[in-house]
């Protein structure tokens, strides 16, 4: 590390250069995982005392690490959720690094943090939040998932204080059964239970089932987390009967969607969503479907006052910090330092406007619904849902478990999609995510047809 020198500029030269080349490449490849002890043959140490210089360190990432790293945002990545950054958001967060801000405190990171706020605030104005709500981005949707249920919990707590009752011998909090796992982690690590309960059949949690939950519980549940779009399947939960439950028994109603909230930016989904207005907290992830880079999620609370309750931290070298006027981003959420990671959505969403975003998250949905039609057309292959969101979930009949994960296995050395199987009450199932605006009808078509 040296002050302003010819290789300091040339490192950041040579990094630039890479990151152009990445970022503007045509044909993405998906690459593949490399075993352990292969990767330790052929990317020898490079953690060294006089170190191995930038361009060997680079070109060792370049020809031996990328290449050992599935790309998220080839358009044949299919599993869990792809990603697909738009131009403007990944190269914008080459700014956000260059720029060493500091975005936990308004002190120290005001101009950033007032961006950050303005997409918070569409975002909210959008999901038909009160004006008076707020938030932050925070890493992932898990840690948004806690910090939110947190909050939650502090609430019901101080509620209990006032009142002159007693907190419950434990705390509970309602999900559906089809809920994402890190609502069952963040329960596990704030030590409270799940109360889970098993979706109706058309998948979704109703408020007819929290309201029986509610009479068993009582007291003790500390939020009810309705699923605003599920990982597995896309399916919303009846969020507006579930918020009469939740409205008419002071309970806090947390929203997870951090997949499939973006959802409700398409004009035509939006009855898909009632109910989210009544919403304590929320969140969505813009690495999801808002075409942001990882890792980042938007976690809103209808009245920030009470995260900052919960979340702020004390200790003496902070205190010039906390008594300022404006909130501290990181006074809303299970942290302390943070990146500025709202900023690489806020060019995206203002260079492009949110027209455009409603278009491509409605492409993706539109996408769904022809794979799923061109399914049922072909004989051996059966949906086993039909699609709400992007992700389509369906059979090829007579196949087992390892007969999928053989498919799969050669589907992704032949380098064309990466498709992992996943279950359904117990059958293995295939299931197919889609996100990103590069991803074809005739790819999807192509992978259809190795399956016959
Ligand atoms: C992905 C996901 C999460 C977890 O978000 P991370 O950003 O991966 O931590 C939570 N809930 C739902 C519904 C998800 O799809």
């Amino acid at each position: 590390m040296h002050a302003l020198s010819d290789e300091s500029r040339a490192i950041v030269d040579d990094v630039l250069a890479y990151s152009r080349r990445r970022a503007l490449w045509e044909d993405i490849p998906l690459d593949l995982p490399v075993p352990p002890e292969e990767l330790a043959r052929i990317a020898p140490m490079s953690i060294t005392p006089s170190g191995i210089g930038a361009q060997e360190a680079l070109a060792l990432f370049g020809d031996v690490l990328a290449p050992a790293c599935l790309s998220t945002d080839h358009p044949g990545y299919l599993s869990f959720i792809p990603s697909a950054p738009s131009k403007a958001a990944m190269a914008f967060d080459l700014i956000v690094s260059a720029s060493s801000i500091y975005g936990g405190s308004w002190l120290e990171g005001a101009g950033a943090v007032h961006a950050e706020n303005e997409v918070l605030a569409w975002l909210a104005s959008e999901f038909g939040l009160p004006g008076t709500a707020g938030g932050v981005f925070v890493q992932g949707g898990t840690i948004g998932n806690l910090s939110a249920l947190v909050a939650a919990r502090d609430a019901a707590r101080r509620r209990n204080r006032e009142q002159g009752r007693r907190d419950p011998a434990r705390w509970k909090v309602i999900a559906s059964a089809e809920s994402h796992a890190s609502i069952a982690s963040a329960a596990a690590v704030m030590d409270v239970d799940i109360v889970g309960i098993r979706p109706d059949a058309d998948g979704r949690l109703h408020g007819s089932a929290v309201r029986k939950a509610v009479a068993t519980h009582g007291d003790a549940v500390l939020a009810v987390v309705a699923t605003a779009g599920t990982t597995n399947f896309g399916i919303i939960d009846d969020i507006a009967s579930i918020a009469e439950v939740t409205r008419h028994h002071g309970i806090w109603l947390h929203v997870d969607g951090a997949y499939g909230l973006a959802g409700m930016l398409v004009e035509r989904m939006r009855p898909a969503y009632a109910g989210v207005e009544h919403a304590d907290s929320v969140i969505v992830d813009p690495h999801k479907w808002l075409f942001a880079p990882f890792d980042a999620c938007a976690l809103l609370y209808r009245d920030p006052s009470i995260a900052l309750r919960a979340h702020t931290q004390h200790a003496e070298y902070l205190d010039t910090l906390t008594s300022a006027v404006a909130a501290n981003p990181s006074d809303l959420a299970v942290q302390l330092t943070r990146r500025a990671r709202g900023l690489p959505l806020w060019f995206s969403l203002a260079t492009y406007g949110t027209d455009e975003y409603r278009a491509a998250i409605a492409q993706g949905i539109d996408l769904a619904a022809r794979l799923a039609e061109e399914i049922e057309r072909r004989p051996g292959l059966s949906l086993v849902r039909r699609p709400q969101l992007s992700v389509v979930v369906f059979r090829r009949d007579g196949w087992t478990a390892e007969d999928y994960d053989a498919w799969s296995e050669r589907l992704l050395a032949s380098q064309r999609a990466f498709v992992v199987p996943s279950s359904h009450d117990g059958e293995p199932v295939l299931r197919i995510a889609i996100i990103n605006p590069l991803t074809s009808y005739a790819l999807l078509c192509e992978v259809l047809d190795t399956l016959a």
